[in-house]
């Protein structure tokens, strides 16, 4: 225990100094549409490159980020420079119809989030209707009411909503009823199971069903290999997101693959067979 919260002290205080020295950054991780392999937009993934101990991974430095309060400017800035981003890459011709910006439960519970959110699209000049934020069901669980209003008021201007990390949460549902949801993102933990014990499969297939009956987007995190990219195209699923596809990149490397398109750009890296047209038998049936 002592180890692990002189860890954490030392996180924090390195924290407090890594927005300054531009230690931060946003990798880009693509979003595909299952029925036309298309890139249909991006998560926002933060990035900390620590000057002597390399790169520290989200789910270790957040965390302590959310306990001392430096997720409000970090989640600030990872918003802003998103936004900024995309607008830059439309203003060269490089079109992405949506980011997702993941928001944590602190944030979300600020007095000044909503003012935060619209400030940030109406500097970047970003259209609101391609931000989406992506909210864990604990989140929106929680205080119902503020959460409706605070809900109401991005849907009125225009912002989309992701549920992340579905089905690890809460198991009340009636949620996705009474809010403004958009998105479902399906957890890596149950597209795991595709694989690993196919009998067990009844999570995704029901959600995905569930999604379709509410007339919500399904998204499937965490597709690493082709056998789950098949099941989910065989169970149309709407959209997916991976290692399979792309790890997150850089700004930069994110517009490379703007640029060319998943399947040019993924048939130089693996086997041409492996191409995601070719991926689609099932979709191309009618
Ligand atoms: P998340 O929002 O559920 O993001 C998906 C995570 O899965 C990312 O981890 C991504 O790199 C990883 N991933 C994507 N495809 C695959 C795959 O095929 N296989 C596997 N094993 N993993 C895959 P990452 O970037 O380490 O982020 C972890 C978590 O940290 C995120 O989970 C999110 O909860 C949080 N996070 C990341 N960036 C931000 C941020 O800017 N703000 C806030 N509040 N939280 C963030
Ligand atoms: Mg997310
Ligand atoms: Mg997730």
């Amino acid at each position: 225990m002592n180890v692990r919260a002189v860890e954490r002290q030392s996180i924090e205080e390195s924290l407090r100094r890594a927005l300054d020295r531009r230690e931060l950054t946003v990798h880009y991780q693509p979003k595909i549409d299952l029925n036309t392999g298309e890139i249909t937009g991006a998560e926002a993934l933060v990035r900390w490159n620590h000057p002597e101990h390399g790169p520290i991974p989200p789910g270790k430095f957040i965390p302590v980020a959310e306990d001392c309060g430096l997720i409000l400017p970090i989640g600030n800035w990872v918003l802003h420079e998103a936004c900024r981003q995309v607008r830059t890459w439309a203003d060269a011709g490089l079109s992405l119809a949506s980011i997702a910006v993941n928001i944590s439960a602190i944030e979300f519970r600020h007095e000044h989030f909503l003012d935060g959110v619209f400030t940030i699209l109406q500097d970047t000049g970003l259209n609101p209707r391609r931000l989406e934020l992506e909210l864990t069901e604990t989140v929106l669980m929680k205080r119902a009411e503020s959460t409706e209003s605070v809900l109401k008021n991005l849907r009125a201007g225009g912002v989309h909503l992701a549920v992340d990390d579905f089905g690890t949460g809460y198991s009340s549902l009636s949620y996705l009823r009474k809010f403004p949801v958009d998105s479902l993102k399906i957890d890596q933990s149950f597209i795991r199971q595709i694989t690993a014990t196919p009998d067990d499969t009844a999570i995704i297939t029901a959600v995905i069903a569930m999604g379709r009956s509410l007339n919500l987007r399904v998204i499937a995190e965490g597709v690493e290999t082709r056998a789950e990219l098949e099941f989910l195209q065989a169970h149309r699923c709407d959209e997916a997101q991976g290692y399979y596809f792309s790890r997150p990149l850089p700004a930069q490397e994110f517009a490379r693959l703007l640029r060319t398109g998943l399947s040019l750009w993924s048939a130089d890296r693996r086997n041409p067979s492996d191409d995601i047209p070719s991926l689609s038998p099932v979709l191309r049936s009618p």
